[in-house]
């Protein structure tokens, strides 16, 4: 019998690389004929949680969520991609604990591009804006990010290609 189809986690900072490793790992899979779904905290903000903020309650509803749909899309035999900066280690391992009762892998890929890197990609200009005092829930600055006690992998996209990284997370998927 076929292993069960993952869900497969990227967490990290804001501007870290997860949606853009996230995005080519999708790209890739669906060229190879598996089955997948790219599910992006930034989308899933414009809609489904379109609701919930960055209080520390909204985050982890936000994670709940995306956790739960990440499951009925595996569980439905689409490999379900989540790019999400999901800071909160008790969130997150709520989400593995899901899966896990479920007979579901969980592949949590911690994207540990440091902070000096995200700050100075800052591709939406977050940082500027929490640096000026303007934001005060940016992650990493003026909110907490719990760093994963035990990814299933660990990536940097600093120095590291995208299609090598997706090599990577593909590997340790058993994809
Ligand atoms: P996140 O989803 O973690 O906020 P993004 O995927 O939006 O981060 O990437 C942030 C920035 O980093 C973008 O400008 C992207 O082009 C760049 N980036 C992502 N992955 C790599 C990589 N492997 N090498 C170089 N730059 C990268």
């Amino acid at each position: 019998m076929a292993s069960p189809t993952p869900t497969i986690w990227f967490t990290g900072l804001s501007g870290a690389g997860k949606t853009t490793t996230a995005a080519a790992l999708v790209a890739e899979l669906l060229g190879d004929q598996i089955p997948a779904i790219h599910l992006d905290g930034d989308d899933l903000r414009r809609g489904l949680s379109a609701d919930l903020g960055f209080s520390f309650q909204d985050r982890a509803e936000a994670v709940r969520r995306a956790g739960a749909v990440a499951l009925m899309v595996a569980q439905q035999g689409f490999v379900a991609v989540v790019s999400m900066i999901s800071p909160q280690h008790d969130a997150r391992q709520a989400v593995r604990t899901l899966h896990e009762a479920a007979g579901v892998p969980f592949v949590e890929v911690y994207v540990a591009t440091p902070l000096e890197v995200c700050e100075s990609r800052d591709p939406k200009k977050l940082y500027q804006l929490a640096r000026q005092g303007s934001s005060h829930n940016m992650t990493g600055v003026n909110d907490p990010y719990d760093v994963p006690s035990q990814p299933e992998l660990v990536i940097s996209t600093d120095g590291s290609s995208v299609p090598d990284l997706v090599r990577l997370v593909r590997s340790i998927s058993n994809l």
